[in-house]
Order: C-alpha cells, then sequence, then structure tokens
C-alpha cells in the first residue's frame, strides 16, 4: 500500500550503514516511525528531504506492518535556523517536546501548524526567542489538553490585580487568595504578561507571536511557560539543557 503525505521530520536516528529511522509529523496520521532506505548516500534522492526539521511530502509504502519511505521532496528547509547555533537548539527542543505530545494514528493537524509556525518565526520572525519559546510550549501545552484557566482568579471569580497561576492545578488567582488554592508553587505574572497568555491560548493562531512585552514582563512569562510545562509533564529535556547552556551567557 502505498500513501502519500506532508510531513515535518521531528526527529532522524541513523540505521544500519546507509538508513535512518526518521519520525514524521502529519495533519493526517499524527506521528509515524518510517524508515528511509540508503538515505545517507550523497547520491540517493530521498537525502534532503529526510533530515530533522525539515518540511516534505513524503510517498510511504507499507510492508509487513512497517512504513518504508519510496520518494521524498522537500516543500521547506527552514534554513535561517543554521545561521545561528541557539536556533537550532531551541528547534531540537521544539521537535522533542512535539514527539512526546503527539501519538500514532491521531491525527494532529493543529500540532503540526504550531510546530512549523513556531520553525518560521524562529527562521524569519522579528520576534525575540524566548517569546517564540514560551508562546509555543504554551501553545503546545493546551493542545495536548493542559490548557491553564485563566479567565478570572479561581478564587473570588475576579480579575486579579497581581495575577499568579498555579502550576500543578493550572489556575489563575489573585496573590491576596493565595491561601485558598492549596498548596504547590505559584508563580507571579505581570498584567502584560496574563494578556500575552490570553492571547496565546485564545487568540488567532496566526497572529500567535504578535504581542509585545517589556523585558521583565517577557521574561516572568518564560519563566512560567517553563515551569508549568515541567509540572504538568512531569520530565525534563535533553534538548532544552542544551538550549540553556548555549544561553547561559546571554
Ligand atoms: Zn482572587
Amino acid at each position: 500500500m502505498h500513501t502519500t503525505v506532508r510531513a515535518a521530520v521531528l526527529r532522524e536516528v541513523n540505521y544500519k550503514e546507509a538508513d535512518k529511522i526518521l519520525t514524521l509529523l502529519t495533519g493526517e496520521m499524527g506521528k509515524v516511525t518510517v524508515t528511509a532506505r540508503g538515505c545517507r548516500r550523497k547520491s540517493s534522492p530521498l537525502s534532503a528531504a529526510c533530515q530533522q526539521l525539515v518540511y516534505g511530502e513524503f510517498v510511504l509504502y507499507e510492508y509487513q506492518g512497517r512504513w518504508g519511505v519510496k520518494e521524498a521532496s522537500t516543500l521547506r528547509q527552514f534554513r535561517g535556523l543554521f545561521r545561528e547555533v541557539e536556533r537550532v537548539a531551541l528547534a531540537g527542543y521544539f521537535a522533542e517536546l512535539t514527539e512526546l505530545l503527539t501519538q500514532e494514528e491521531l491525527p494532529a493537524g493543529e500540532v503540526l501548524s504550531l510546530f512549523l509556525n513556531s520553525l518560521h518565526a524562529l527562521d524569519q520572525g522579528p520576534w525575540p526567542r524566548e517569546q517564540v519559546k514560551a508562546a509555543f510550549e504554551l501553545k503546545l501545552l493546551a493542545l495536548a489538553g493542559y490548557e491553564p484557566l485563566v479567565d478570572a482568579c479561581a478564587v473570588c471569580g475576579r480579575e486579579p490585580e497581581r495575577p499568579m497561576l498555579h502550576l500543578s492545578q493550572g489556575v489563575l488567582h489573585c496573590d491576596t487568595c493565595r491561601e485558598a488554592v492549596g498548596e504547590g508553587i505559584s508563580m507571579p505574572l505581570t498584567p502584560g504578561g496574563l494578556a500575552a497568555l490570553r492571547h496565546i491560548l485564545w487568540g488567532d493562531h496566526k497572529r500567535l507571536f504578535s504581542f509585545r512585552l517589556d523585558p521583565q514582563s517577557l521574561g516572568q512569562l518564560g519563566d512560567l511557560a517553563e515551569a508549568y510545562l515541567a509540572a504538568r509533564l512531569e520530565r525534563g529535556f535533553r534538548t532544552l539543557d542544551l538550549y540553556k547552556q548555549l544561553t547561559a551567557e546571554e
């Protein structure tokens, strides 16, 4: 059986002498593991598209319950990422997170769009890396079923003057309502940071990164996004550690 899919390459692992095993993300079929035979040979017509962070069109064949790549062509390469090692590292983290939060045989059109838009934003957008990172993390978590409730304070129902997000419960509250929320860590946001958070969660996905924050508010939103992700997923990421090492001096 043959099928043609448009997919982003989330991961590549070398296999045997000249093959790769790829993890693809498609809109229709979710995550798919495929073998690309011979693609590490320079002369292979598969070699250009069978690389991590490429968006391509793949003709797949099924053989004994596994998928192989018959043809592959590149639709988008995001070359601008490779001008800066920090951007490549961040894109690698996006790929690792996306792989974790998607499943086989479960359509993932929205996540695929988010992933491609985020690579495009890192490649060509005017936004700071930290802004793209926070928006990607929060939006991906929301699409994966971990959307925090941020319409009003979870305790008193009012718009918080000094907003905080309770990480393990994923709810907004006022700093004065802190005790009533229960145990666990809460992190502060500026009112501007809260508006940006709502924009990320509720706004038009095509304008996901289009918000402006002062450095303090952006720093807090970035810290919150990362801490919320760690609290929800209860694990760390090797690719995130690498990104943080690279940017530690900034
Ligand atoms: Zn309150």
